[in-house]
């Protein structure tokens, strides 16, 4: 897609009932739409209010318009903001008017596909856009805004500065083929291949730190039967979620809710209870539990402390004391008074049927999590599945070059390892222009973005 060849236009607020709803119209034609539609040449950055009457002269509704001259808007383009009254019949009404004017209705993602292609960011940068639309957490929103001022993009510049002067050197070689890389240069280069290589795996090891970030920090809950799982999971969720039934073993197939605990967005998981001697169906599930339990990132493990207390034996085998916090549950229950915590694990008490000591819990829950993700990762940049798929590329392409180097294979092919890796590069930032990938990215975003 070329940019601006067409003006386009698209609700950008939720197609619903709301105190608002702002259209975006950007391209070469929406000066002109603004001027036609105020009646007047519109200024530059300012929120005018107006009647917006269609082609016929019909009111449609009372608006703002507000017109960002290009190039030092979103998209780079003209770009014509129209808010008007958040009625979903009203905001259609508007839009068939502006498509009737000549405008088309914008794909997904076309706004920032449109502020790409003109500078405005680079891909990681578009990619932080969506990033900030879909964070869920406070932890999430830092490193959407870091991506989004270019912090990845200027750890990539570095990685590719080293890469260039590799390049530069070996093919200053090719180009005199008489003389073969003397040992001094050979040295040089293997200390930059190196250093871009470390740089590059120091990136890679981010992708854990995006993937927590992006889906939530898995945080499931085990236990016994009638341990109190479902009740835990409805108290931390703030509503009914799961069945709760003093009948064991009610819960066989898994629940999964979204919860915050302190800066973090965890994936909350009520799994079937470990029930030593299950019926065959129950067993099934706590197949499923234990396979749920080795991904995990977190465990909450749930142990009725009225009842016989938690002593180690009934800790089940093969749970990881750094990820698992102890929670001693049902301690509203006189029987518990006595119930302690055993060595070596951390643990609160709490009753899911009171709330008392939940507070303790999601602040202990969040402490686990500070580990997983600590304030603003790694140098503040974190990667997401894409920009991994072509740090690999690079990383191995850098280890290549490295064994030529050592082996003294020729400069040739030397450089196109290194032009590889430079390539793999250039597609994380959108420098090389691969329309497949662009497709797929912005496809990703909502309309109106
Ligand atoms: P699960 O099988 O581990 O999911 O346990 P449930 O959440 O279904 O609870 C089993 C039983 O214990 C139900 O009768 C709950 O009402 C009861 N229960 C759960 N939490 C507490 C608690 O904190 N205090 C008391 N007294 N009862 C609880």
């Amino acid at each position: 897609m070329a940019p601006s060849e067409d003006t386009v236009a698209a609700l950008a607020t939720p197609a619903g009932t709301a105190a608002l709803a702002v259209i975006r119209v950007s391209g070469a034609e929406a000066g002109r739409l603004a001027e036609e539609l105020l009646g007047r040449a519109p200024p530059p950055r300012s929120a005018i209010r107006g009647d917006y009457r269609d082609r016929a002269g019909a009111l449609l509704d009372d608006v703002l318009f507000t017109f960002f001259p290009g190039p030092k808007s979103y998209t780079g383009e003209d770009v014509l903001e129209i808010s008007g009254h958040g009625n979903p019949f009203l905001a259609q009404r508007l839009l068939e008017d502006l498509h009737a004017r000549g405008c088309r209705p914008a794909e997904p993602g076309e706004f920032t596909r449109r502020a790409f292609l003109h500078g405005r960011l680079d891909l990681s940068q578009a990619e932080a856009v969506m990033d900030l639309i879909q964070a869920r957490s406070e932890r999430a929103l830092a490193a959407a805004h870091h991506l989004l001022r270019g912090s990845l993009s200027r750890e990539l510049q570095v990685l590719a500065d080293l890469v260039i002067g590799a390049l530069a050197t070996v093919e200053a070689y090719i180009d005199f083929p008489e003389e073969d890389l003397p040992p001094e240069n050979r040295a040089q280069l293997r200390q930059a291949l190196q250093a871009a290589r470390a740089r590059a795996r120091r990136l890679l090891a981010t992708r854990r730190y995006g993937d927590l970030l992006r889906d939530g920090i898995k945080t499931v809950i085990v236990g016994a039967p009638n341990a109190g799982k479902s009740s835990l999971l409805n108290r931390l969720v703030g509503h009914d979620r799961a069945i709760v039934s003093p009948e064991p073993g009610t819960t066989r197939d898994f629940i999964e809710e979204r919860i915050v605990a302190g800066p973090h967005s965890l994936r909350l998981i009520d799994t079937a209870g470990l029930n030593p001697s299950p019926a065959p169906l129950e067993r099934l599930g706590i197949e499923k539990t234990r396979a749920c339990i080795e991904e995990a990132d977190i465990i909450l493990l749930v142990c009725d402390a009225a009842a016989a207390g938690p002593a180690p034996a009934a800790i089940p085998p093969g749970l990881d004391p750094e990820k698992t916090l102890l929670v001693l549950n049902k301690v509203d229950l006189p029987e518990a008074a006595d119930a302690a915590l055993p060595t070596g694990w951390t643990g609160v008490r709490v009753s899911a049927l009171s709330g008392e000591g939940c507070d303790e819990l999601t602040a202990a829950i969040s402490a686990k999590a500070d580990r997983l993700l600590p304030e603003d990762g790694p140098d503040g940049v974190v990667i997401n599945a894409r920009h991994a798929f072509s740090l690999q590329i690079v990383q191995d392409g850098l280890g290549q070059a490295l064994t030529k180097l050592d082996q003294e294979i020729d400069s040739v092919l030397l450089a196109s390892d290194l032009r590889g890796a430079l390539n793999a590069i250039g597609e994380i930032s959108g420098k090389l222009d691969n329309e497949q990938v662009l497709d797929r990215l912005f496809a990703q975003f909502c309309i109106g973005k």
